[in-house]
Parts: structure tokens; C-alpha cells; sequence
């Protein structure tokens, strides 16, 4: 009888980075971009991983052997995007990491929840992006439609008892400091535990306004004046500049 040969993910690989310890927590990892993101953020520094494309079946098979060289060296691995859960192989994907021994971390802004919900048993751990408040969500985001879906997933990160964090990329065209703490006060009513506020990069902004100086009340001293008010209703809060 002919054995079914399994099936290789095919994954549009955009990058890859192949040591940190800062993309998921108190762990080496590496980390796999994946192309392309239904989203349009002002302050994206990666608009080149936005365009989706088809999948060569070389591009996973190079991870897998960049994995297998780093077996007993790395501990996870971490898909990142662009938007990761916009592929139909992830999960498979994310099977054979675990096969070869790592822990798997996932960065998302949690568009698609019914994909995240079957991706979740699979995770050991999820960088959520909040990208905004309620309303501010579709607006940051440029399209509409989003934050209902993101509501969802966040719900469902809150139901999992999976190890995850919430982040948010603040630029001053999106945020002021009260809008920001508003926000953060939220995610902690709601039981988010860990949260990180991220400043935006400047130079490389998929909207050319976004790489414009910002005003006042983004002075280093006030955001960090916020941060320390912030602390105690969160386990962890990081700002990373
Ligand atoms: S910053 Fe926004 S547009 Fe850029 S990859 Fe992330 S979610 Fe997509």
C-alpha cells in the first residue's frame, strides 16, 4: 500500500531573525516573519511584509533546517508578521516546531479569532497588539471591522489560561498620554496581567506624516510619569522605546 508522503507547510517566509531575548519572555528565541497583513497602520516599519504572495515550498524547509541546527540552542520559536494567522499552514507549521523541540510564541493583532481559537491549544505563549481603544481600533488600523473581531480574540486569550501579553504601539498621531492610560486601565479591568506599550519607530513608516516630530506631550519624561502611575494594576508593564 502507498503511504500519503505528509504535507509541507508552505509559508511566505519575509524573514527571519535568528536569536533574541526580548520577542518572547525569558526565553532565547528565534523568530519567523511571515508576509503579508490585511492591515494598513500608519507607523508600520515593516511595509515591505504587507503584500501577500505565494508560498515557495523551499521557504519552510529552510526554517526547518535552520532549526534543526539550533536544536538544545534555542528554546522558541516566535511567527510574526505582517499578520501570521492569515496563513492556512500555520498550524502545521507550528506542529513541527513543537516536534522538534521548542516552545512556540505567536505575535498578533488578533484579526482573525476563529483561526487564533484553533491555533491557541497549540501556543505557549501569544504577543496580542492592541493597536486602540474601542472605536480608535478600525481608525489606527485603517480598516473597518477589526476591533470587533480583536475584541473576540482577546476574549478567548482571556478564557485560555495561556501565558500572553498585550501590547500597544503608541505614535502621537494615534494617542495622547490620557487616551493611552485609558486604554491600559481597561486591558486591566478586564484581567490583562502583563502589557507593554511600545513606542513607534521613527523613519520608516508606511504613512509618510507618521515620521513627522511629535509634540509635546510625548516627552520621554511625561510617558514615563504615565508608566510608573500605570505600574501597580498590571503584573508586568514594560515600556519599550
Ligand atoms: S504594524 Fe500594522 S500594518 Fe504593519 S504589519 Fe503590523 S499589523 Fe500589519
Amino acid at each position: 500500500m502507498t503511504q500519503a508522503t505528509p504535507h509541507r507547510p508552505r509559508l511566505a517566509v519575509a524573514g527571519l531573525t535568528p536569536l533574541t531575548s526580548l520577542d518572547y519572555p525569558d526565553h532565547l528565541s528565534c523568530v519567523v516573519f511571515l508576509q503579508g497583513c490585511p492591515l494598513r497602520c500608519g507607523y508600520c516599519h515593516n511595509p515591505q511584509m504587507l503584500a501577500p504572495r505565494q508560498a515557495e515550498p523551499s521557504e519552510w524547509a529552510e526554517v526547518e533546517a535552520f532549526l534543526e541546527r539550533r536544536r538544545g540552542l534555542l528554546e522558541a520559536v516566535v511567527f510574526s508578521g505582517g499578520e501570521p494567522t492569515l496563513h492556512a499552514d500555520l498550524a502545521q507549521a507550528i506542529e513541527r516546531v513543537h516536534a522538534l523541540g521548542f516552545k512556540v510564541g505567536l505575535h498578533t493583532a488578533g484579526i482573525y479569532p476563529r483561526r487564533l481559537q484553533t491555533l491557541l491549544p497549540r501556543l505557549d505563549w501569544v504577543g496580542l497588539d492592541v493597536k486602540g481603544p474601542g472605536a480608535d481600533f478600525d481608525r489606527i488600523v485603517g480598516r473597518p471591522g477589526m476591533a470587533a473581531a480583536h475584541e473576540r480574540s482577546l476574549a478567548l486569550l482571556l478564557e485560555s489560561g495561556i501565558r500572553f501579553e498585550c501590547r500597544t504601539t503608541v505614535h502621537w498621531h494615534d494617542f495622547d498620554l490620557a487616551s493611552l492610560q485609558r486604554l491600559a486601565l481597561g486591558l486591566a479591568e478586564r484581567g490583562v496581567a502583563h502589557y507593554a506599550i511600545q513606542m513607534a519607530r521613527p523613519g520608516q513608516c508606511l504613512a509618510p506624516r507618521y515620521a513627522e516630530p511629535g509634540p509635546g506631550p510625548w516627552h520621554a519624561d511625561a510617558l514615563a510619569s504615565l508608566v510608573e502611575t500605570l505600574r501597580p494594576a498590571f503584573q508586568r508593564l514594560e515600556l519599550r522605546r
